[in-house]
């Protein structure tokens, strides 16, 4: 039977305080690390706001090949900076098997993004590490395919693996994609693997961030990633999507609220 269908006993984990599946993982931070300043006082922001991981992208997967790719390496340290000033763990995306080594230094979690999500060779060496793996279905895979992703990883014996919805391609194209709430609700019957929605990417809106962050607390995520950004407008990548820290944490509030009442009527 597939890994990613039975829980074992020893499956539950911490990631510093973060008790994984039990509490909402509550991630913001900017798409790019632009400066160690930046991440530094964005993340501030982020922990002041109640958000308990930090994001920052320093490999950047970007559509056009002369956009912005991100600081690299050198990204990578100022993200564990942030970390280390603020006590989160930090989260960033790695594109290549050869970024592992370097990666596992700086961060608590690493990212697959959507377009990495079958990349066999990259997810089969995530296997092999001790390190909590946040990956997102991909650019177009189905829940079973995108199931069989995770399994790679689970395989190795790294079953610190956690599922991330950003969003599917359809012909609706108001929003960036579009969110596929079901997704969840299915991943749920099928898995016990811990998920959380990425509502920036699943819609490109910044004032669709709260309700959808909301519908997938409902729909039972496990967590959400936000992108986050105190100068949108300056912003190196996906300043269109980005929300401010005041408004990360007007939502953290409503989606505390909301989880404590779905807790209560669960009792
Ligand atoms: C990101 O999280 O910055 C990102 C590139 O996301 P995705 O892989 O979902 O496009
Ligand atoms: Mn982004």
């Amino acid at each position: 039977m597939e890994l990613y269908k039975k829980k074992d006993k020893n499956d539950n984990y911490k990631i510093k305080n973060v008790e994984v599946g039990k509490e909402l993982l509550k991630i913001g931070g900017p798409c790019s690390i632009e400066s160690e300043e930046q991440i530094i006082r964005i993340g501030k922001e982020i922990k002041n706001r109640g958000g308990n991981v930090i994001r920052g992208g320093a490999f950047k997967a970007r559509t056009s090949a002369y956009s912005f790719q991100g600081l690299g390496i050198e990204g990578l340290k100022y993200l564990s900076e942030a970390g280390k000033v603020t006590g989160l763990p930090v989260v960033t995306e790695i594109l290549d098997v050869r970024d592992i080594e370097v990666a596992v230094k700086y961060v608590d979690i690493i990212q697959v993004g959507a377009r990495n999500a079958q990349n066999y060779v990259l997810l089969k060496e995530l296997g092999k590490i001790d390190m909590p793996i946040i990956i997102k279905n991909g650019m177009s895979t189905t829940i079973k395919e995108w199931l069989n992703c995770a399994e790679y990883i689970l395989m190795g014996g790294n079953r610190k693996v956690i599922l991330c919805e950003r969003g599917i391609r359809t012909f609706e194209d108001y929003t960036r994609n579009t969110i596929d709430f079901s997704a969840i609700a299915v991943i749920k019957q099928l898995s016990w693997l811990p998920i959380i929605l990425d509502p920036s990417h699943g819609t490109g809106k910044p004032e669709l961030i709260e309700t959808m962050t909301l519908c997938g607390v409902v729909a039972g995520c496990n967590g959400f990633m936000v992108e986050v950004h105190d100068r949108p407008e300056i912003a190196k990548s996906d300043g269109l999507q980005a929300i401010k820290p005041e408004c990360f944490g007007k939502i953290e509030k409503k989606v505390d609220k909301l989880q404590s009442f779905l807790m209560s009527e669960s009792e």
